[in-house]
C-alpha cells in the first residue's frame, strides 16, 4: 500500500500514538519500518530534551523540531542528517516518507512545506494517471501532484538547484 498519511489524518492520529509512543501510523499497517533515525526518536525534538532514542519522551507536547521551528506531526516518519551528525547547523532539507516502491523511499520536502499523500490523480510531470500519488500544495499555484517518488523529485530538484538531498539518492536508480 503506498500511503503518506496527510497531516489532519496525523493529527487525528496523535491521541492514540501518544498512548503508544513507539509506533508509528505507518508501522500499524506496514513492516518493517522506515528507518529508525527519524524525528521520533531524536534529541533535537523537544520531546526528547536532547535525548536519543528517548524511552520517556514527553509525549504530552507535539513533535516540535527545535533547531528547524517547525512541528513535525509525523514525527516517526520524518527524517533529516542532523539526526545524525546531532550538530545545530542545519543539514539538507527535512525528508518525509515518500510511496513505498520496492522499499520505503524519503522524498525532500519543498522548504517547510511537507509533501503529503493523495487518491487518484494524473501526475504533473508526465501526465499518467495513477491510483496512490504524492502532492504539493502551494499557496501561490495549483496543487501539484506526482505519480512518483522520482517525478517528484524531479520537479524538487528544479525548484531547488543549488541543494542536495542524499537521503533520496536510491530514488534516482530506481
Ligand atoms: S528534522 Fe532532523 S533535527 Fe529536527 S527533529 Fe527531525 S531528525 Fe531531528
Ligand atoms: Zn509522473
Amino acid at each position: 500500500m503506498q500511503i503518506l498519511f496527510r497531516q489532519t489524518m496525523i493529527l487525528g492520529l496523535n491521541s492514540v500514538l501518544n498512548c503508544w509512543p513507539h509506533v508509528s501510523q505507518r508501522k500499524l499497517v506496514k513492516m518493517p519500518n522506515g528507518g529508525p533515525d527519524n524525528c521520533g526518536t531524536c534529541g533535537f525534538n523537544r520531546r526528547n530534551r536532547g535525548v536519543w532514542r528517548n524511552p520517556v519522551p514527553g509525549e504530552q507536547q507535539l513533535p516540535f523540531c527545535e533547531i528547524r521551528g517547525l512541528t513535525v506531526l509525523a514525527d516517526h516518519w520524518t527524517y533529516c542528517q542532523n539526526w545524525h551528525t546531532r550538530t545545530k547547523k542545519l543539514i539538507g532539507p527535512i525528508y518525509a516518507s515518500g510511496l513505498y516502491e520496492n522499499g520505503y523511499r524519503r522524498i525532500p520536502w519543498h522548504g517547510a512545506v511537507e509533501p503529503e499523500s493523495i487518491g487518484a490523480g494524473a501526475c504533473s510531470e508526465c501526465g499518467k494517471t495513477f491510483a496512490d500519488g504524492i502532492a504539493i500544495v502551494s499557496i501561490e499555484s495549483a496543487r501539484l501532484v506526482f505519480c512518483s517518488n522520482l517525478h517528484y523529485l524531479q520537479w524538487w530538484k528544479r525548484q531547488h538547484p543549488e541543494e542536495d538531498a542524499p537521503m533520496s539518492d536510491d530514488i534516482w536508480e530506481h
